[in-house]
């Protein structure tokens, strides 16, 4: 029995989205843990023919530093840059095309760039020599989906060099015990279910558990989208997309 979802969370909050600029410099990935399985980059590749197991660099690459006729950059300052999101930005193949990449970051110091991966363990590999602590314009993002890459990746990602790092557990498969590893070198932890037709069930007691741990660590918390099924109360509810966002913002329950 499906209720409809607005009976999930009593009331409507309004938020205004956030409008990025894509920034996809290379196309296509390889399934890497339990949460690529309904990838939505595959999802679309294989509709349209597409083998996204093929990486490859897109016409998009050097659309940082791209100029008007005027001499001017194309990308406004300030703008925030979703870098890499048909890809891994530290995946294999693009290790020839990356210190191009690092050089469009340097010289577009005045954007932010923020790139998510399940590749933490290739990262000190990958950074450029002046790195340092980590360019200031730049945030990484771990995902991490249940216990097993959270036992994994955690380790590895809380002690690298980075300015801003954040983690999302999306899709969230199961309850996650970070067991005392969050804390302040995480600026935020972003939860959200699955989204697609054989999406896997998301249960509010595991967002609301992860939500605790981020209380007790002062690590700011987004519930940003219920995903297609979504468990609250014990009962499965099927969610429309255009409402798994809105619906997550009506649980009212991001902590800053
Ligand atoms: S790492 Fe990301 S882009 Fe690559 S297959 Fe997994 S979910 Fe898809």
């Amino acid at each position: 029995m499906i209720d409809p979802p607005d009976t999930l969370f009593p009331e409507e909050e309004s938020r205004s989205p956030m409008r990025p600029q894509f920034w996809s410099l290379w196309h296509g990935c390889h399934r890497k843990s339990e949460g690529c399985l309904h990838c939505y980059v595959y999802r679309r590749d294989t509709s349209n023919g597409i083998d996204s197991n093929l990486v490859h660099k897109t016409s998009m690459f050097r659309m940082p530093v791209q100029r008007d006729q005027s001499g001017r950059y194309k990308i406004p300052s300030g703008t925030l840059m979703w870098t890499c999101f048909t890809s891994d930005f530290f995946i294999e193949e693009a290790d020839e095309w990356r210190e191009d990449a690092w050089a469009m970051i340097r010289e577009r110091s005045d954007l932010d760039f923020y790139m998510v991966t399940k590749r933490s363990e290739r990262i000190p590999d990958c950074l450029p020599e002046d790195w340092g602590t980590g360019y200031a314009n730049i945030t990484i993002c771990c995902t991490m989906e249940n216990q097993r890459r959270a036992d994994e990746r955690i380790p590895v990602f809380k002690d690298l060099p980075i300015a801003h790092r954040e983690i999302i557990c999306e899709p969230l498969l199961e309850g996650i015990d970070f067991n005392g590893e969050l804390g302040h070198w995480c600026e935020q932890l972003t939860v959200g279910g699955e989204s697609g037709r054989e999406a896997r069930v998301c249960d509010y007691d595991w967002v609301l558990d992860i939500r605790r741990q981020c209380q007790e660590a002062g690590v700011p918390f987004h519930f940003k989208q219920t995903g297609a099924h979504f468990r609250k109360d014990g009962r499965v509810y099927d969610i429309e997309r255009r409402l798994q966002y809105s619906q997550a913002h009506r649980a009212d329950i991001d902590t800053r």
